[in-house]
């Protein structure tokens, strides 16, 4: 009688798990299918209007506006030695070849200053994205994942001169000694705060004080001194036509 019981309660599991990867992958599937349309219309846009800025410079851009093709892939992938969360995958240790020695510095010295800085996500390939992307409108709705998470192609992780930072506590915000530190001396090693807060009219992502993108030194002392984003600098610059144009 045990037995019986036992092994209906067995094959009961096993229905309902079968029945759950069913949905979750007719769900995933559903929503990828849809942003393909979407990136397909939006690509046959960028290759009349938006051709990528500065590519594969410390300046390159890579916004909700300008995106990458699915085969870009920064040419020296390496990396850094500086500690890790245990989340982060192979894949997202990697960064580009330029920002190995200013990362590791600023690591080192922020350690000097009792700060301990991990690395989370740098080089996210198009495919890693896509399915990042995916997964964060299946749970959280199409709304709150674009205010987040990049579609692919668009994302600076992408290009490797970014990484996202985070604490022991992985309570990565402002006010803790960690993103205070980070905001206040980045520059000095060639990084910015990618997404300031309250730029998000000109960034296209909300604020993200974990997330640097490296620009090169004199830059980035020009970005952090006028309290300015990428895109206003590449503007004030010349070399970027600014939002809308
Ligand atoms: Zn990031």
């Amino acid at each position: 009688m045990e037995n019986i019981f036992k092994n209906i309660l067995r094959i009961t599991i096993i229905i309902c798990g079968l029945f759950y990867i069913v949905i979750y992958l007719s769900v995933g599937l559903y929503d990828l299918n849809l942003e393909g349309i979407n990136l397909n219309l939006k690509s046959n846009h960028l290759s009349e209007q938006k051709k990528i800025i500065n590519k594969d410079t410390e300046l390159m851009l890579v916004n909700y506006e300008y995106g990458l093709d699915e085969e870009y892939k920064p040419k020296d992938l390496t990396i850094p030695n500086i500690e890790f969360t245990d989340e982060a995958t192979d894949e997202e240790k990697h960064v580009s070849g330029i920002i190995v020695k200013p990362l590791e510095e600023l690591v080192n010295e922020a350690k000097l200053d009792g700060i301990t800085l991990l690395g989370n996500s740098g080089y996210r390939s198009y495919k890693l994205q896509k399915k990042t992307y995916g997964s964060r409108v299946m749970w959280e709705g199409k709304e709150s994942a674009d205010d987040y998470v990049a579609k692919p192609g668009f994302s600076e992780h992408q290009t490797g001169l970014c990484i996202d930072i985070t604490n022991e506590d992985r309570y990565f915000v402002k006010g803790t000694k960690e993103a205070d530190w980070l905001e206040k001396n980045c520059y000095k090693f060639g990084f910015i705060i990618r997404y300031p807060y309250g730029k998000k009219h000109i960034t296209g992502v909300e604020y993200e004080p974990w997330h640097i993108r490296y620009v090169g030194k004199e830059n980035a002392k020009s970005i952090y001194n006028n309290e300015i984003t990428l895109e206003e600098y590449l503007k004030n610059n010349h070399i970027y036509g600014g939002l809308n144009e």
